[in-house]
């Protein structure tokens, strides 16, 4: 095993794709166009507090799984507000966005069941769909009427189609409407993964409220929406939402919600104390919108072409596609230099031939901040063309 190790770190080595985790240091003084504290959350005193308030009264482990004694009153709380903000009948926390995919496609899924799912989706659906050992074909990505043909001669009794509101690496968003009518032709489930979009989508007095809340897909039988607590939302944790039905379902036969410890109280109270905060402060998805437009506009004059690709409009995820995995890594570090973070996405996150910088327009960036931060990217792809 020790020699198979060594080789692979050659292997790795060999084809430029060693990955390891930049540190970051407190304090840094960085513009963040990294991170998905989309609405500027994790560090937000109120939701510091009702985490601590949680420890005082919790303690800070859950103890046991939920089945157990790990289910407090807070995290029934932070259900029915999950419910309650996204339109939904019912929701259920897991300890990560990971697990609630993961318990969702597998309680589902399985030799009766076919699913479709876009080819780009998260690797968290991927890992689910392969556990769940159904038949899954892949569609073209947000081609309604590939996925229409995937599901036209199926076999099964049972189909789940899967695409995410908001692509979490290329930032553009699913035709959800025309999704649904799909699924209801074909008696399919339609699950959206919110992870980018909750706490971002929505307008208006919804502003934030995800990309489902006010649509005809809230509440809808057909529909099941998945969450993460630990982007927009600021804490930790996930969640799947939809009918009573299929909470119960869950409850019994997702074993990522069986047999895993439940989600830690401080980390519950947390995001309960977010969506407090995105119910009353609409701005925040708002300047997410604000400075996607500035980041975009600042990013125009990059080496002459449109700098995302992606309509800047959908959310705070904006892409800019780079030649090689080797040039967007040295584009990632040079902004680094700079003082700039960016997300750099390359194989094997994404496909050969897809390697991009991924910019979040987090709601707390100032204008000196995007300043900044487009001019030193401006001037790192104009280098890097
Ligand atoms: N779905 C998508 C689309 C994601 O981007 C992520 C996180 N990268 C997850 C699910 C997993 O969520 P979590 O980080 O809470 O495990």
């Amino acid at each position: 095993m020790t020699q198979w190790l060594e080789e692979q770190a050659r292997v790795r080595e060999r084809r430029g794709l060693v990955r390891s985790p930049l540190v970051r240091v407190a304090n840094d003084r960085m513009v963040d166009l990294a991170s998905n504290d989309y609405l500027g959350l994790a560090t937000d005193a109120r939701l510091a507090e009702a985490a601590r308030e949680a420890i005082a009264k919790w303690g800070t482990g859950a103890t046991s799984s939920r089945l157990v004694a790990g289910t407090t009153e807070l995290h029934v709380e932070l259900e029915h507000a999950l419910a309650q903000l996204t339109g939904m009948d019912a929701a259920l926390v897991f300890s990560s966005g990971y697990l609630a995919n993961l318990g969702v496609t597998t309680a589902l899924g399985g030799p009766g069941t076919l699913i479709v799912a876009d080819e780009q989706c998260h690797a968290s659906l991927i890992d689910g769909f392969r556990l769940s050992r159904s038949e899954v074909l892949n569609f073209r990505h947000n081609s309604v009427q590939d996925a229409a043909d995937k599901l036209a001669n199926r076999t099964q009794p049972r189909a789940l189609i899967a695409v995410e509101s908001i692509y979490s690496v290329g930032g553009d968003a699913a035709p959800l409407s025309e999704l649904l009518a799909l699924a209801e032709g074909h008696d399919a489930m339609l699950l959206v993964d919110e992870a980018h979009s909750l706490g971002v989508s929505g307008s208006g007095s919804k502003a934030g409220w995800g990309a489902i809340a006010g649509t005809r897909l809230a509440g809808h039988p057909n529909v099941i929406v998945t969450a993460t607590l630990s982007k927009a939302l600021g804490s930790q944790g996930g969640a799947v939402l939809g009918s009573l039905l299929l909470r119960e379902h869950l409850v019994n036969r997702a074993r990522s919600f069986v047999f895993d410890t439940a989600l830690a109280p401080p980390a519950a109270a947390a995001a309960l104390a977010a969506i407090g905060v995105i119910t009353a402060e609409p701005w925040r998805a708002a300047a997410v919108h604000h400075n996607a437009a500035a980041l975009a506009t600042g990013l125009q004059a990059a080496r002459g072409r449109p700098g995302t690709a992606v309509d800047r409009s959908l959310g705070a995820v904006q892409s800019i596609p780079m030649a090689s995995a080797e040039a967007a890594l040295a584009a990632a570090r040079a902004a680094h230099e700079a003082g700039v973070r960016v997300g750099c996405f390359r194989p094997p996150s994404v496909p050969d031939g897809v390697s991009r910088l991924r910019l979040t327009a987090r709601a707390t960036l100032t204008s000196a901040d995007i300043e900044q931060a487009c001019a030193a990217l401006r001037s790192i792809l104009e280098r890097t063309s």
